[in-house]
């Protein structure tokens, strides 16, 4: 038999997520991070759920753009990295991509490349700020020359300045306040569309949200807040990630279950094996106690996850068999709080999960 471990994807879900993302802010477009598999998702797929609906959709690598062409993907897709050489800017042209432009670096290379090829035209550049993250983006110092030499190239169609927020998903803090005034600072005196909210910033930055969003996160159903939040009460989960239970045995009082033997028995307790490890993208780092759900109620880890298996603590639940199937985050466990127990976030699980896991679309 099959092993039986799936993450099963709501595409109408995540339709839902973006156009809630899209609603935070009348009058912006918004461009649908799908980078990284659309964080574990199927970036393919996505994109295909959401083609109709998304302005645009936003990837860290090249690769990943052409996966989706390939995939027969015709919106926009902007690469959030921009480019490193100049057979890069070939496959742009030849793929309409829209790119960011993160440093001076790349505006020469960019420059040298249109002089070579006087017939390119129709490019979307998408202009990096550094204003204060300090990851990516040009210095403030140089924002405005770079604009003007941006403009200044017949073949750029279309500029729009972008940032990103370091600490937006922690909305008591000033740096997200600090980054705004700094963007205002180096856009002064300029008309052009900016784009500066990822998710934390479409759900709580109103005043940063201008022309362009990014939201990635929430269009998986999870919140990138630690803190309950208005507009995360109203996300749908993108995946119900779930397996079964392929043995069940009786530990006796005083004795261990699995690796370190870190878990004990206080009394004769039923357990169950799960077919899901780390190998699969579960997070070793769930502990004894992580929730999961069984049978219409919850049950929890007991003993360390091991690379193909986990253990459940079945005392609550004398009616479980082997085959019953146990979902360890979706529908019923938010996301956010096994990443909580995992002293980790929502991005991490859903990014990690590994090609052993079937996807199945709704
Ligand atoms: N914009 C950029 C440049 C990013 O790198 C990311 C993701 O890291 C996002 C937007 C989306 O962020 P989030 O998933 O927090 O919404």
């Amino acid at each position: 038999m099959a092993r039986n471990l799936i993450a099963d994807v709501d595409l109408s879900a995540i339709r839902h997520n973006y156009c809630l993302a899209r609603a935070q802010a009348a009058h912006a477009h918004a461009v649908a991070i799908i980078k990284a598999d659309a964080y574990g998702h199927g970036a393919v797929r996505v994109a295909r759920a959401l083609e109709t609906e998304a302005d645009a959709f936003g990837v860290a690598a090249i690769e990943e753009a052409l996966e989706l062409r390939e995939g027969g993907i015709t919106r926009p897709i902007l690469l959030l990295e921009g480019f490193f050489e100049a057979e890069e800017l070939e496959l742009i042209c030849q793929h309409q991509l829209w790119t960011a432009m993160h440093s001076l670096e790349q505006l020469a290379l960019l420059e040298r490349f249109l002089q070579q090829r006087t017939d390119v035209s129709g490019l979307h550049v998408w202009l990096k700020i550094d204003s204060g993250m300090h990851r990516l983006g040009v210095h403030p110092d140089d924002v405005q020359s770079a604009l003007e030499r941006l403009q200044a190239l017949t073949a750029v169609e279309s500029v729009v300045a972008m940032s990103h927020f370091a600490c937006a998903d922690e909305p008591q803090r000033p740096d997200t306040l600090r980054q705004l005034q700094q963007i205002d600072r180096s856009l002064s005196g300029m008309n052009i569309a900016r784009s500066l909210c990822n998710s934390a910033g479409v759900m709580h930055w109103p005043q940063a949200h201008h022309q362009w969003l990014r939201p990635g996160i929430m269009l998986y159903g999870a919140s990138p807040f630690a803190e309950p939040q208005p507009v995360a009460a109203q996300l749908k989960p993108g995946m119900t990630l779930s397996t079964e239970i392929i043995a069940i045995r009786e530990v006796p009082a005083g004795d261990a279950v699995g690796y370190g033997a870190s878990w004990i028995a206080e009394v004769p307790t039923r357990i169950a094996t799960l077919a899901v490890g780390y190998a699969d993208g579960y997070s070793r780092h769930a502990p004894s106690g992580t929730p999961v759900w069984l049978n219409g109620r919850r049950a929890a880890l007991a003993g360390r996850v091991s690379m193909d298996m986990a253990t459940v603590d079945l005392s609550l639940h004398p009616e479980a068999r082997v085959g019953d199937r146990v979902e360890l985050w979706g529908a019923n466990i938010p996301v956010n709080e096994v990443a909580d127990y995992c002293g980790t976030i929502p991005y991490t699980l859903l990014s990690g999960l590994t090609r052993r896991v079937k996807r199945r679309y709704t």
